[in-house]
């Protein structure tokens, strides 16, 4: 049976991708990676269908608000869509800032090759990749508890698909705040559902099979309504800006393979 089901999803993807396909309005191509710049034909479906479905999970995938499931992957960098979009506001601004000075730039749980280098390649930026599992980061640390950085000295961040794993996000977002510069920025992003109102988290769903089924993979502990998350932010003192297609035009959105709802959240202090 389950089988059957994975095949149907299968098939759902490819029929989604031809949607997404056909809407895109051939003018626009061919597609170009945000990230490494190179000539897309497609971008690759997402795939990992198979677990939300044995685990028949509450988390509905249409309802995600940065998600782009029929156009996820980059053939190329293997960067995924919000790579892409971090991509594209992330050069406007290194196009835009003094490059004769330095900047701190760090980037919590880097999640694609591609986009970290092109982060690192920047001359202007001291750049640290943290985390407090990954091997091979810069700094270890908890986001909770982040005594390594000073008050006051980070000038961007990006903290991406992090927030959801973390017990106590609210603590790690007054961290966030309290490192950043004032005047500096910082991409916060986690994944986002639609069609809730409210956050859901239940902290006694221990469970990795339970929490496959309630919060959409075995390590998150919550699944976030877009008001809840941006109210936690602005409790912690960001000022939240939402930056979308109308904000990069739907020309950047299409070529890059972003889906037409997506949302950079950007915060400052
Ligand atoms: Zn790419």
């Amino acid at each position: 049976m389950s089988n059957i089901k994975v095949l149907l999803a299968d098939s759902l993807v490819k029929f989604a991708d031809k949607i997404n396909h056909a809407a895109d309005n051939y003018r626009y191509r061919p597609f170009v990676c945000s990230v490494c710049e190179r000539p897309v034909k497609s971008y690759i479906p997402y795939n990992g269908w198979e677990m939300l479905i044995k685990h028949k999970t509450r988390l509905s995938i249409f309802s995600l608000e940065t998600f782009n499931f029929p156009s996820y992957w980059c053939p190329n960098c293997k960067a995924n869509d919000r790579d892409r979009l971090y991509a594209l506001f992330l050069k406007e601004l290194f196009s835009k800032i003094d490059s004769s000075k330095k900047y701190t730039f760090i980037d919590f749980a880097p999640e694609t090759e591609s986009l970290g280098f092109l982060i690192k390649s920047q001359p202007f930026l001291n750049y640290r990749s943290a985390d407090l599992f990954m091997p091979n980061v810069d700094d270890t640390v908890d986001l909770q508890d982040m005594k390594i950085y000073g008050d006051n000295t980070v000038d961007f961040f990006v903290c991406s698909h992090m927030l959801e794993h973390v017990p106590d996000d609210r603590k790690a977002i007054r961290e966030l705040y309290r490192i950043l510069k004032p005047g500096g920025l910082g991409i916060a992003m986690v994944p986002i559902d639609l069609s809730l109102s409210e956050i859901f988290e239940d902290p006694t769903i221990t469970d990795e099979d339970a929490r496959w089924t309630h919060f959409g993979q075995n390590d998150h502990l919550r699944v976030y309504s877009k008001p809840g998350f941006i109210a936690r932010l602005q409790e912690a003192g960001f000022k939240v800006e939402q930056k979308g297609v109308e904000y990069f035009g739907e020309q950047k959105f299409q070529k890059a393979g972003i889906y037409p709802r997506s949302i950079l959240y950007v915060v400052s202090k």
